[in-house]
């Protein structure tokens, strides 16, 4: 049976996770995280104690890390990095900036790829990323770039950092995103842009529940749902 898909793409604090979680609640499609999928690798190089970029030189590195993903009762995603549920320390503020590093190695998204293509084989998927409609799915059924100003951007990630009692001041916060977003534009493999095809949802001026309507009446209009 066809699966339908939705790709949801856009830079780092826009949304995306938040809002295509609830979308996929909505429509009861499986929601897959891509960035926990990096983040889960990132760390595990980071745990092996060596310069990161030293690693990745050794292909077989990846082929000893065993990373895998799973679904709980209320359809949260959960990572597993050597059988260890790594799913609340993927979200770091150190691992993001590690995991923009990581996934820019052609053999780190070559390595994952199928196991985002897998997912979307055997569910309807709302999957967001970087490059999920240009490189993952591109035939995905719908297709939306979100996104913020980098200081909405910058503003949210301190509020959601804050309430876990993690302190990272706001200004560094935003020179981190602006990092990030270079760092994913610029890469030679994969960068991230917005699908010829992608309608853009920008929303710096819209709330959570605005945002999540803007998307979902998009996405049922383009599924016919
Ligand atoms: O979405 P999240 O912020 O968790 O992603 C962390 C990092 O993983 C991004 O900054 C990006 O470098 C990388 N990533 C990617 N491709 C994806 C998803 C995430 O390169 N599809």
């Amino acid at each position: 049976m066809e699966h339908r898909s939705v790709a949801i793409d856009g830079p780092a604090g826009a949304g995306k996770s938040t809002l295509a979680r609830a979308m996929a609640q909505q429509l009861n499609f499986r929601y897959v995280d891509t960035g926990a999928i990096y983040r889960t690798v990132a760390l595990g190089l980071y745990r092996t104690g060596q310069d990161v970029s030293k690693v990745l030189e050794q292909p077989q590195c990846l082929e000893e890390m065993d990373v895998h993903m799973d679904y709980d009762a209320e359809g949260l995603q959960h990572m597993y990095l050597n059988g260890e549920d790594v799913t609340t320390a993927i979200r770091e503020h150190y691992i993001s900036a590690i995991t923009s590093q990581v996934a820019a190695h052609p053999n780190v998204r070559a390595f994952l790829l199928e196991v985002q293509r897998k997912q979307a084989n055997l569910h309807d998927v709302v999957m967001d990323g970087r490059d999920i409609g240009t490189v993952v799915l591109p035939h995905a059924d719908v297709k939306v770039y979100l996104t913020a100003s980098p200081e909405e951007r910058a503003r949210r990630r301190y509020l959601e950092l804050e309430q876990k009692g993690d302190t990272t001041p706001m200004e560094q916060i935003l020179q981190d995103i602006i990092k990030r977003d270079e760092q994913d534009k610029n890469r030679p493999i994969a960068p991230l842009r917005q699908a010829e095809d992608a309608v853009v949802l920008d929303t710096t001026t819209l709330n959570q529940k605005e945002s999540l309507d803007a998307l979902v009446t998009l996405v049922r209009e383009r599924l016919s749902l």
